[in-house]
């Protein structure tokens, strides 16, 4: 038996506690909806479902809900992811406090990415409803698959939603950290298609799929391309034997830029590499690009921006303006037409087993987000 955790009686630090030993990798995230689903009911709200994003028994879909105004001013979305990257095979976050700061206690990732933020996000609204604070209307987002993809937040239609603006808490670094710009990002997978043979009766016949995939990849300029563009081939599959000429082999990688000049270059250079090698080693290729997000970059005077400066002032912070190289469900929300910002959570050394998040940060963002619906009173 653990002993007992001395800082749990915050019901945010237990309700994360909880989430946290809820094991939901992006396309299994049935378990912690179904818990989420009861814990919003219980404050006597309605949240929906919406269709699994995949088609197995353990896949949910997003959940959402809505707290009617009580009070004049700008409704606003919260917004949270409920998947985690998967961990080591086997491991399950057993979360230990070790002096204010909370670890998976395990080779397993934490979950604070982005399990912070539903805890912070499900106790504002728990505190809002327990102790009736004033409030123009909040809508609670809470997606599935975002790790994959951004898939929850790519199938969510806002159609019913009425914010105004949305507050999502997916970035990591102290709490006043806001992100203002993020990449665009586009995946290219290739597949190479040769002729089968044997390597030492016929080789001469064969055309080597492999040989063709590694030279397009040794002709593509990769890593770090400029400040603003960067670029990676992460999968190389292919062969059978090593006596048989490949007749298959399969690369996939992506390009991200903040620059959508210096994305197209990027890719495009990347896709001549895959059809020079091709063509040198006499196989076909087939090619497809997708473009996963949309980077942006927020001007001085958006709404949301002005509005958490305003909060995270009122709460004794200073906003950090941060640039980030990844894309979350804020680019898809943008992107669908609603002016949203990410927010720092506190969260750290996020999708390694070290991830971890202090008491002191959990407590503070939920500060800020009962500031924001301060200020997003008339
Ligand atoms: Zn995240």
């Amino acid at each position: 038996m653990n002993p007992p955790l001395p800082e749990s009686e915050d019901p945010l630090v237990s309700l994360f506690l909880e989430l946290a030993r809820i094991p939901s990798p992006s396309g299994h995230e049935r378990e912690i909806v179904d818990f989420l689903t009861t814990r919003l009911r219980l404050l006597g709200l309605d949240p929906q479902e919406a269709e699994p994003i995949e088609d197995h028994p353990a896949a949910a879909g997003n959940l959402y809900c809505r707290l009617p105004a009580t009070a004049g001013g700008m409704p606003v979305l919260f917004s949270a992811h409920m998947d985690t990257v998967e961990s080591e095979a086997g491991a399950l976050p057993e979360p230990v406090i070790d002096a204010g700061v909370i670890r998976s206690g395990s080779r397993a990732v934490l979950g604070s990415d982005d399990k912070a933020a539903v805890a912070a996000m499900v106790n504002t609204l728990e505190q809002v409803i327990k102790e009736g604070l004033p409030h123009a209307g909040i809508e609670l987002l809470l997606t599935v698959g975002e790790e994959s993809g951004l898939r929850g937040a790519k199938a969510c239609s806002l159609d019913g939603v009425t914010a105004e603006c949305g507050f999502c808490m997916d970035a990591t670094g102290p709490v006043g950290g806001i992100v203002v710009r993020s990449p665009s990002q586009v995946t290219i997978r290739a597949e190479f298609n040769g002729r089968a043979a044997h390597a030492g009766v016929a080789p001469e016949k064969g055309r080597n799929a492999i040989a063709a995939a590694a030279r397009a990849v040794s002709e593509m300029e990769l890593g770090r391309i400029d400040t603003e563009t960067t670029a990676n081939i992460g999968i190389i599959r292919g062969g059978e034997a090593v006596n048989v000429v490949p007749a298959r082999c399969r690369i996939a990688g992506e390009a991200r830029s903040h620059n959508d000049d210096s994305l197209e270059q990027q890719v495009t250079a990347m896709l001549d590499a895959i059809a020079f090698a091709a063509a040198h080693f006499q196989v076909d290729a087939q090619v497809s690009t997708v473009d996963e997000f949309r980077g942006f970059d927020l001007s001085e005077g958006n709404l949301p921006y002005g509005l958490v400066e305003r909060a995270l002032r009122k709460i004794g912070k200073e906003p950090v303006p941060v640039t980030t190289g990844g894309g979350s469900d804020v680019n898809v929300l943008i992107l669908k037409g609603l002016p949203c910002v990410n927010l720092a959570s506190g969260m750290e050394a996020v999708h390694t087993p070290d991830e971890h998040i202090t008491i002191e940060s959990l407590k503070t963002a939920r500060q800020l987000l009962l500031a924001i619906l301060e200020q997003a009173l008339k």
